[in-house]
């Protein structure tokens, strides 16, 4: 058995923030899978996966998350620049702190100590 904690290689999307908004959005709650595709590209239960980065002991998994959540930041910086922000009704101090926090995770996620 693997003994490490991995992320899901959609480790952005998986978070709990995404399944509330899909929620919203759709009125629905996404089915949790059982086996899930880690970012080190192992199939492992759900359980196995963290989206935590204190709770991530696969180092290849902790590489992925920070690569995903540095590309989110930016996706989400480049969405909000444009002029028709009208997406979920979020402003631009919204954006930024929403950047902030992904480029806060993706560093913890590098484990930089
Ligand atoms: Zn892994």
């Amino acid at each position: 058995m693997d003994p490490h904690i991995h992320v899901a290689q959609r480790v952005v999307e998986a978070g709990a923030g995404f399944r509330s908004a899909v929620t919203s959005l759709l009125g629905v709650v996404p089915d949790t899978p059982g086996l899930v595709t880690t970012g080190c590209a192992l199939r492992v239960p759900y359980a196995m996966t963290s989206p935590r980065p204190e709770s991530v002991t696969c180092l290849a998994c902790r590489e992925h998350a920070h690569r995903e959540y540095l590309r989110f930041a930016d996706q989400v910086e480049n969405l909000s620049s444009l002029p028709n922000l009208a997406i979920s009704g979020i402003d631009s101090t919204q954006a930024a702190e929403a950047v902030a926090r992904l480029r806060d995770l993706a560093k913890r996620f590098a484990g930089s100590d």
